[in-house]
């Protein structure tokens, strides 16, 4: 996708501060963190959301939430626990249509969400 602004970051054609990579997937920090840890990670391959996974991407999710554990434990998250949060659509939020999990740490967080 030309003009999806995570897939330019994949390309490396933006840059972005990176934490971990690997053939299928990419986390990158948060460009407007909403927490002292806010990191981004997105599959290499453009999905537009979590509407549009299908059967296929069984695997590749298993692989992001597993990942996703491994980079909050290297940040030092675990202990004292984060959050994950993916926005599908409009009414959910998204604002980039690249699938993507935001992992949230480092501070009390509130529920319910706005
Ligand atoms: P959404 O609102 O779609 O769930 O989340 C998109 C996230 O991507 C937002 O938290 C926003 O700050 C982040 N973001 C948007 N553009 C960029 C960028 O160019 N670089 C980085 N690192 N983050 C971005
Ligand atoms: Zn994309």
């Amino acid at each position: 996708m030309s003009d999806c602004i995570f897939c330019k970051i994949v390309s490396k054609e933006i840059p972005a501060k990176i934490v971990f990579e690997d053939e299928k997937i990419l986390a990158f920090h948060d460009i407007n963190p909403e927490a002292p840890t806010h990191v981004i990670v997105i599959p290499k391959e453009h999905i537009e959301s979590i509407s549009e996974i299908t059967e296929k991407h069984q695997n590749l999710l298993g692989h992001i939430h597993l990942c996703i554990k491994q980079i909050a434990h290297e940040l030092g998250l675990a202990e004292n626990g984060y959050r994950i949060v993916n926005n599908s659509g409009k009414l959910g939020g998204q604002t980039v249509y690249h699938l993507h999990f935001h992992l949230l740490g480092g501070r009390q967080l509130q529920w319910p969400p706005g």
